[in-house]
């Protein structure tokens, strides 16, 4: 069977890397925080070009405490993204705030300005913009609207470390920008983990307070934190695999390029044939993806479903619904229909995904099914 994503070819390409980096640190006896982690933060701050990098628990960790570190109140409206990862969204209510869902752009699946726009309201603090799928929505309209209307802006890039736009690193556009490093993720781990980036020196500050206990000086807690950090074996394993990234990062590109041309053709063929079409997101101009996910649009879902199963092809549903339709949040009021989040939810299928996916190996499979 083909993987969904190979994660265990990864490990048998840089295998001599990652069993000395691992066994270094449990030789060291320092297990938590201490050197490697330090030295990660380091090469993360290098790599985005952000100023302070801190690293903590999960990605999920890592909106709690920039939400924390941007003092939200209960009440206060955020605006998220209605076709993402729950997270957001999630974080947001568990500290007493309101998600107001926005629409997303119908090609990019990206959170849309002008659905932002119309959900603004004086309770209205930040916004928290999600990099969908390995690419960037589009910061320059976002971070206007967000200046002219005094909100802080999150970027939540769990999928994009490593994605550009205009040639600016991701996770250097939001006030605060987080992170994951879940396995499954373009950069991921071998357990949880995330991080936080920012610019400010005061936010940087506090960040690190919230995540150790809002301790900074031992058995001193200025504030009621929490206990979010990143273990060194996790940091080790980053720091080998952000050495490769770039090329990976080629090699995801070279991946989606294929299904892309695949796509294309087969759409071809089918408009003489009147079939239904396969439409791959769009990645919006100025922008590079990690490919967090390769996702098309199926107009026909169903058959396709049906034709990758004959095919023997893994597949992914990111996300069936929208989130304003999911049981936790029913007690919120939505005004907007969001039609192309729903839309989405219901066409959209993943396919099998990493640097190491043999795409020509399921292209072949597709075309003597389809
Ligand atoms: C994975 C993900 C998260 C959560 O990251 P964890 O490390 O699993 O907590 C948050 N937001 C988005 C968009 C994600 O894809």
């Amino acid at each position: 069977m083909i993987p969904f994503i190979d994660i265990l070819a990864q490990r048998k390409a840089y295998k001599s890397e990652f069993l000395k980096a691992e066994q270094d640190v449990l030789d060291s006896g320092c297990y938590i925080g201490g050197p490697v982690v330090q030295a990660l933060e380091a090469e993360l701050g290098q790599y985005t070009g952000a100023k302070h990098v801190i690293t903590c628990g999960s990605g999920t960790d890592a909106i709690t405490i920039a939400l924390l570190a941007l003092e939200i109140k209960p009440g206060d409206e955020v605006i998220v993204p209605d076709f993402t990862f729950i997270a957001p969204a999630e974080c947001v209510m568990r500290l007493g705030g309101i998600p107001k869902f926005a629409d997303i752009d119908a090609e990019t699946f990206q959170i849309s300005v002008e659905s932002i726009e119309k959900l603004i309201s004086e309770k209205t603090r930040g916004i928290i913009a999600v990099n969908l799928f390995g690419q960037c929505p589009d910061y320059k309209k976002i971070k206007e609207c967000a200046r002219k209307n005094n909100l802080w802006l999150v970027e939540d890039s769990a999928q994009a470390f490593g994605a550009t736009q205009d040639g600016r690193q991701a996770c250097t556009f939001g006030d605060i920008s987080t992170t994951s490093f879940y396995p499954a993720k373009p950069l991921g781990s071998y357990g949880d983990g995330g991080a936080l980036f920012t610019q400010d020196d005061d936010l940087a500050q506090k960040i690190r307070l919230i995540a150790n206990h809002g301790s900074g000086k031992r058995y001193v807690h200025e504030i009621c934190g929490m206990n979010s950090r990143l273990d060194a074996i996790q940091a080790a394993i980053l720091r080998v695999k952000l050495h490769h990234l770039d090329d990976e990062l080629k090699m995801r590109s070279n991946n989606a390029r294929k299904y892309n041309e695949f796509f294309a053709e087969r759409n071809n063929a089918a408009d003489g044939a009147n079939g239904a079409k396969i439409v791959p997101q769009k990645i919006a101009s100025g922008n590079t993806s990690t490919y967090a996910q390769y996702t098309v649009l199926a107009e026909d879902r169903e058959t396709f479903l049906k034709q990758l199963a004959n095919a023997e092809v893994p597949f992914c549903i990111h996300y069936p619904a929208p989130l304003h339709k999911q049981p936790c949040f029913k007690d919120l009021v939505q005004d907007n229909a969001n039609t192309s989040a729903t839309e989405a939810s219901q066409k959209v299928v993943s396919l099998p995904f990493c640097a190491f996916t043999d795409v020509e190996e399921i292209i072949a499979r597709l075309m003597s099914g389809m």
